[in-house]
């Protein structure tokens, strides 16, 4: 998730939860935003550019769609354990409950790993769930672990609809792939 849509998610979020307490919507804020602080900071040890602009611009360039040519290196997603949420929102909370003022940085620590969490992942544990680990075309069990594909829906309908998604072995997908206008 970008840095921008961290600040605009997590501005908005602070107004509505304290419209009259500033210092507290600021705490979220910066709740909301600080965290990227371990992307800074690993991504200054990995390519040894410590400036924060240079950062941003590799995230930009790393969610983007990879141009040909770019040969830039790529470091994934570059996130430490403080952007694990099994670790810290029940660090954040415990101390909330121990120290109310802190629950304006649980907020915005909550919402900042909310953002950050594939929800697509939880699409395909649908899918998963359906077809029980088994190819949807050919019915191998053993080839059709984690190859998800989605359909390009004829009429309309949202691609990532359960009716849209499919999983299939990674030698259907191929071949899928090849014949017909499915996308990957
Ligand atoms: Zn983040
Ligand atoms: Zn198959």
């Amino acid at each position: 998730m970008r840095f921008r849509s961290h600040l605009i998610a997590s501005s908005i979020a602070a107004v509505m939860l304290y419209p009259r307490a500033p210092w507290r919507a600021a705490l979220v804020v910066i709740a909301g935003t600080i965290i990227d602080v371990d992307h800074l900071v690993l991504y200054a040890s990995r390519s040894g550019d410590t400036n924060p602009l240079g950062a941003i611009q590799y995230d930009r360039r790393r969610v983007g769609r990879p141009t040909t040519g770019d040969t830039r290196p790529r470091y994934g997603p570059l996130r430490s354990v403080i952007h694990n949420p099994l670790v810290t929102l029940p660090l954040v909370w415990g101390a909330a409950r121990l120290v109310p003022a802190l629950t304006p940085l649980a907020q915005g620590l909550t919402l900042h790993l909310a953002m950050d969490t594939p929800w697509k992942m939880l699409l395909d544990l649908r899918v998963w769930r359906r077809s029980g680990g088994i190819c949807e075309r050919c019915g191998e069990r053993r080839r059709s672990r984690q190859v998800y594909h989605h359909i390009i829906p004829k009429d309309g309908g949202a691609i990532w609809a359960l009716e849209n998604r499919v999983l299939w072995c990674e030698r259907c997908a191929k071949a899928v792939r090849k014949r017909q206008g499915f996308t990957s």
